[in-house]
């Protein structure tokens, strides 16, 4: 057992074998032996590659509940398969310590993903994703509004989320994907607000529209579509801007922003969707934003970023009652007992969670 989990918490730490023999005074023969169970590491040794790969010794004793399928990576741009063994360890790694920490409750801490009723079985036209989003809309309570926490909405409906720290990737947006018949999604912690609900929306596309788009409707441009109608859906934005416009103010897009949590880019490319302006003067917009650099960051206040937080307040939930203690507490937000406590204490900032 020992042999796997090393050999998953040195890819995760993206290591070969001689590099993390080299840390630890060892040979990469000798690692490769650990791995493939030949022989095991002293306690000693345990010790030290578990400070090398950044895990607690008691990671390398989990037993192996999780695989993920059907990953979908966004394609956006393709990352070195070194960065994504790392990326789907990472991941992995946080699904186990949560399906761990749910398993401790006497009674399901989280209710099951149901599929949404009576969504089309097959999507000829991209226009149809409108209603598919009200569907889904409506199946979750949402009206019209704007979501204010989007991660909160997922997890309400059984679509557990998780934060990778993407600061290294700039390609990595997130992905979707299923763990024991589980749906989740993953986005990168760095990114600003609305990025990051534009990604966990698409991911959600994905969920959605799996197995219903018809032969050569593009599943990501589908995807892009429901997340943008996810975030301000028909009604809401022919309400904003009204069912023709020649012309849209650049503080109008702002403020609509600022409300959906939609990017200004992503605003444009709704009204012209839904067209309320023509596919010429959105694609002359898009040219300015590229001519004032808002391509790359749009004018304004930066949308503030989404919070995973059901991790963290289960597991001071099943602290409160008993379920677990404080050293278990601390080895599922990986972290030392000693910076739990201050956590616990509610001392220092909270820079301690890694979810
Ligand atoms: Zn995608």
């Amino acid at each position: 057992m020992i042999g796997q989990r090393l050999f998953r918490a040195r890819k995760a730490a993206g290591l070969s074998l001689r590099e993390l023999g080299a840390q630890i005074g060892l040979t990469h023969a000798a690692i490769k032996k650990y791995e493939d169970g030949l022989s095991a590491p002293t306690s000693t040794t345990l010790l030290k590659l578990s400070r090398a790969l950044n895990v607690r010794t008691e990671y390398f004793f989990r037993g192996e509940t999780v695989a993920l399928d059907c990953i979908e990576y966004r394609k956006r741009s393709s990352l070195p398969k070194k960065r994504l063994d790392a990326i789907e360890h990472e991941v992995i790694d946080q699904i186990e310590r949560r399906i761990e920490l749910e398993n401790l409750f006497p009674k399901p801490p989280v209710v099951p993903f149901t599929p949404v009723q009576k969504l089309p079985t097959q999507i000829t036209d991209l226009n149809q994703i409108e209603s598919v989003v009200e569907v889904v809309r409506q199946a979750w309570d949402l009206g019209y509004d704007p979501i204010p926490d989007l991660i909160d909405v997922l997890e309400t409906h059984g679509i557990r989320v998780f934060m990778i720290d993407a600061n290294t990737d700039p390609k990595f947006d997130g992905l979707a994907a299923t763990v024991n018949q589980m749906p989740i999604i993953v986005v990168g912690s760095n990114w600003p607000g609305d990025r990051q609900r534009f990604t966990l929306a698409h991911e959600l596309g994905h969920l959605m529209l799996a197995g219903r788009l018809a032969d050569g409707i593009d599943e990501e441009m589908a995807s892009n579509r429901f997340a943008g109608a996810f975030l301000i859906p028909r009604k809401s934005v022919e309400q904003e801007l009204g069912t023709h416009r020649s012309y849209i103010e650049p503080k109008e897009l702002s403020l609509l922003k600022e409300e959906f949590g939609l990017s200004m880019a992503g605003i444009l490319y709704r009204a012209r969707d839904l067209s309320i302006v023509t596919p010429a003067w959105r694609d002359e917009q898009a040219r300015l934003f590229r001519l004032k650099g808002w391509h790359l960051t749009e004018p304004g206040k930066r949308y503030p970023a989404e919070k995973a937080h059901v991790f963290e307040q289960m597991v001071f939930h099943a602290l409160a009652e008993d379920y677990i203690g404080e050293s278990k507490a601390a080895e599922l937000m990986k972290i030392s007992l000693t910076a739990f406590q201050t956590v616990r204490a509610l001392e220092g900032s909270d820079a301690a969670t890694h979810q």
